[in-house]
């Protein structure tokens, strides 16, 4: 039977192993691996990236009952940043009581283009290798065999006229890529339609490249939060509510708050993608591209109230083109003990925990900085961190923790002096 997660938090490090074990959420192979702490190794490294010469290390958590579509996951989540976990698991509790998330994928292609310069006519160009669709598409599939097999492959092409300082005509492939990102699949793609756009187009070809503006990828997330779960005093729930909808018309209207906003958005996005072997630079290049869609640089999430129902409602839709096949995926250990965690999600299935994720992460930040502020939580993890930059031993930690923050201010040099102050 599964158990309540009240105090994880609060246990040691053999006590949440044993309490994960207990809730038999993975292999007995997968929790004998975690259990073992066991990472990627340098001969596998050493095949992943150029010029190895070691391994780096992360701290790996767990946010629990984060509810997605009436199903429970534990996340996996590889962040060093204090007070990231804490406030995804607490928004997690709270929307999980509210009902969850709903969360829905819109579509699921990636796009690459071909982008042809030095073309006499364009518009002639155009009509030229819109007419040739069905074959390009048909080349496309012949140039990565495998993706068809699986039941994806090339899905459309269009053609546009773009002109900034030179002129180029823009050919976009449009396809699907099953359970991968499919950066190589496109990449592979586009390289075999170049010389065919090129006699089609009497123009040159500058490059052919998968594009990480994955507007073909969209999912959404969303949430319900009744006022009650936000406080147990009515006024001050409401209040609550009032200020967190101002946060979100704040980070709408004002790029220097988006940014920030969208940053808090990633500490939970970011935490999981790295967690299941996604590449995140890619989608982050995606997510922040659409928070411009519009030409405005603005925060992804948008928080209203339902006056009549009483209700918070949170939402966010960004490109998530996220992976459970390929690249490194199989080869990191962690990454593998990642997926087993989540249930062994689809690629759609982890898109949409991903966002749903950032929401919950979105919730706390915002209920945080409209309330208590954002320093009050972050003051004792920050005296930790502190503690143990210092030199500070796993029995000395406590209590410099506890002298940091009666202190109010603190840096590292009050740390080092109160250990010297200790030891003496
Ligand atoms: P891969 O090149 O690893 O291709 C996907 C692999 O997964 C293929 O070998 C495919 O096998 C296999 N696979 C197994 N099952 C499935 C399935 N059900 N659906 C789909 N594929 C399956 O990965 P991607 O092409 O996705 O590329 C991702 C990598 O590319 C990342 O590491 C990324 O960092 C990098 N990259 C990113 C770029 C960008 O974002 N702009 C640019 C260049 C690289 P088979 O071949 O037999 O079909």
């Amino acid at each position: 039977m599964k158990k309540n997660w009240n105090g994880f938090a609060k246990k040691s490090i053999q006590e949440r192993l044993e309490f994960v074990k207990s809730q038999a959420l993975t292999s007995m192979e997968a929790q004998e691996s975690l259990e073992q702490n066991e990472n990627l190794s340098i001969a596998v490294a050493d095949q992943l990236s150029e010029n190895v010469v070691g391994t780096f290390s992360l701290p790996y958590s767990v946010v629990p009952e984060v509810l997605v579509n009436g199903q429970e996951y534990t996340v996996p989540y590889v962040t060093e940043e204090p007070s990231v976990v804490a406030a995804a698991s607490f928004a997690s509790k709270i929307i999980k009581r509210a009902g969850g998330f709903t969360a829905q994928v819109h579509q699921r292609q990636m796009i690459g283009q071909v982008a042809l310069y030095q073309v006499p006519d364009r518009d002639k160009a155009c009509q030229a290798i819109l007419s040739q669709k069905a074959e390009l598409l048909e080349q496309a599939n012949q140039a990565y065999p495998s993706i068809v097999k699986r039941g994806g492959g090339a899905r459309g092409l269009t053609v546009e006229k773009i002109s900034g300082d030179a002129d180029f005509l823009v050919v976009y492939l449009h396809v699907d890529t099953q359970e991968a990102m499919g950066a190589n699949m496109l990449n592979t793609m586009l390289e075999a339609l170049k010389p065919s756009l090129e006699a089609l187009s009497q123009g040159q070809s500058l490059m052919g490249i998968l594009s990480n503006y994955a507007t073909d990828s969209l999912v959404t997330a969303t949430c319900r939060i009744a006022f009650r779960y936000l406080s147990r005093q009515k006024d001050e729930a409401r209040e609550l509510a009032e200020k967190m909808v101002l946060a979100s018309q704040f980070a709408q209207a004002d790029p220097y708050r988006a940014a920030t906003h969208n940053k808090g958005i990633f500490n939970g996005i970011d935490a999981l993608l790295i967690a299941t072997g996604n590449d995140w630079r890619a989608i982050e290049a995606g997510a922040h591209a659409y928070a411009s869609h519009d030409g405005v640089y603005r925060g992804l999430s948008r928080w209203t109230m339902d006056l009549e129902t009483e209700e918070l409602i949170g939402e966010m839709t960004m490109p998530m083109p996220v992976a459970t096949k390929g690249g490194s995926i199989g080869l990191n250990p962690r990454v593998v003990l990642s997926n087993e965690l989540l249930g062994h999600p689809s690629a759609k299935e982890l898109a949409q925990i991903i966002v749903s994720i950032g929401l919950a992460q979105n919730f706390a930040a915002l209920k945080a900085l409209v309330s208590t502020g954002i320093q009050h939580g972050h003051m004792k993890l920050q005296a930790k961190s502190l503690a143990l930059l210092a030199g500070a031993t796993e029995a000395e930690v406590p209590k410099l923790v506890e002298s940091l923050i009666a202190e109010k201010t603190f840096n590292l040099e009050k740390a080092q002096t109160l250990l010297k102050k200790f030891r003496s």
